[in-house]
């Protein structure tokens, strides 16, 4: 017997729980049970199915039973095969991205493994480049200071002298 439940597409075995629809149609008990609780129609046929008309199934175990079992076997390692190749395929793909990120963190290391060369190389540079523009702030600081430094030596003079005038005068006046 080579006939499977329309919902999970196993193959039904001498074991299994079936059970058939009013319309007819034949699925696993647990198939159609957890079918019905979110439908209440046939997946097959969209007749209206109940949980209370369902039928369950019987099968006879023929004399060639072995050879029927035999037949059923084979399907379902059939299945259970192209599952695995699924698996198989699917781990893979799995396998093929992983691998494609090693490469790049294995590149991204040698970046940085190379990285410090790098650095080292720019260190004088930078240095060299710091130094020039600190000796230019150095430079204009100065020639600033300087004007200024004279600008407040007139105005203290020019202070004092106002200052010794005013302390005189009081001399003369008292
Ligand atoms: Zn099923
Ligand atoms: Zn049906």
């Amino acid at each position: 017997m080579n006939v499977a439940c329309p919902i999970c597409h196993d193959a039904f075995v001498c074991s299994t729980h079936a059970v058939t629809t009013t319309c007819g149609h034949m699925f696993h008990h647990n198939c159609i049970l957890q079918w019905l609780e979110r439908s209440s129609t046939c997946p097959q046929c969209r007749n209206r199915c109940n949980q209370s008309e369902l039928v369950k199934m019987y099968f006879h175990m023929s004399s060639n039973y072995e050879a029927s079992n035999a037949e059923d076997n084979v399907g379902s390692l059939e299945e259970k095969l192209d599952e695995l190749t699924l698996k198989i395929r699917q781990q893979e793909e799995i396998l093929k991205t992983i691998e494609a990120r090693t490469v790049q963190v294995t590149v991204g290391q040698k970046r940085m493994d190379e990285g410090p060369v790098e650095v080292e190389d720019e260190v004088p540079r930078t240095q060299n480049t710091l130094k020039r523009d600190l000796e230019n702030r150095i430079e204009e600081c100065t020639a600033g200071l300087g004007e200024r430094l004279t600008n407040i030596q007139r105005d203290t003079s020019a202070t004092f002298s106002t200052a010794m005038g005013v302390l005189e005068g009081t001399h003369f006046s008292a």
